[in-house]
């Protein structure tokens, strides 16, 4: 009876918030039914039309023509949805990033850790997430790439490092800048974090929202090998062109 009057008032209180708040899709804006944390935020076919990333093994050429031999520090490179701004997947970041919505985050890194075996086939040892400097942190309340990056983790049963690295500086951001001043911009922005020692002779998944020229992916790779670490591999939601 008092199971059925609570189940009945939690009913309730869902119907009222609902009210309050009803759940709308990112994309499209329509109201959604939502039963998984995804669904809070993106309708089924919004989710199901979102443009896929080309397959690693052109973004792997591409990073070999942006990076001459001896500066390419991944193995390997993967990602979910293409982008261009101001298409849907970038409504997904934005709420990722901007509303805080840290949930969103794990529930799009577990999207994207069950394709993972597609995107990076290897052995991999663990998971870190690309990191932001401490006063974005602040500002921000998380970092997004750590909310994908825990849910990478949890849906394919890999240690997460989330203070493996660290940031230096804090990198303005670099949507005007060009491949090689990004590259310049963030070389050297990485530095080894408490749990630096772990990622000694494994191979690891660097994790992060976006990715444009792989500059920021590379430089945590550079300083991961540099720690020790056997191979670098990297996963990113986004592949901004
Ligand atoms: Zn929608």
């Amino acid at each position: 009876m008092l199971v059925r009057f609570r189940t009945a008032l939690r009913t309730v209180a869902e119907y009222a918030f609902h009210l309050v708040a009803p759940y709308h899709c990112c994309i499209c804006r329509q109201p959604v039914e939502a039963r998984t944390v995804l669904e809070r935020y993106v309708c089924r076919p919004c989710w199901e039309n979102l443009p896929l990333a080309p397959p690693p093994e052109r973004l792997y050429n591409e990073l070999l023509c942006t990076f001459p031999g001896d500066e390419l520090a991944l193995s390997g490179l993967g990602a979910l949805f293409a982008l261009a701004e101001g298409s849907p997947p970038m409504e997904l970041i934005y709420a990722v990033k901007y509303r805080g919505a840290f949930p969103l985050g794990r529930a799009l890194g577990q999207a994207l850790g069950a394709v993972l075996p597609q995107l990076v086939p290897h052995q991999l040892d663990a998971v870190i997430p690309v990191p932001i400097h401490p006063a974005r942190r602040r500002e921000r309340g998380y970092n997004q790439a750590e909310a994908i990056a825990a849910g990478v983790a949890e849906s394919c049963a890999l240690p997460l490092l989330r203070d493996a690295l660290c940031r230096r500086v804090a990198t303005p951001s670099q949507t005007q800048l060009t491949a090689e001043q990004r590259r310049r911009n963030v070389l050297g922005a990485f530095a080894a974090g408490r749990e630096a020692p772990v990622v000694r002779a494994r191979t690891v998944l660097l994790v992060d929202d976006v990715v444009t020229t792989g500059s920021t992916l590379n430089s945590c790779a550079l300083a991961l090998l540099s720690l020790g670490a056997r191979r670098v591999f990297a996963i990113a939601l986004v592949k901004a062109s």
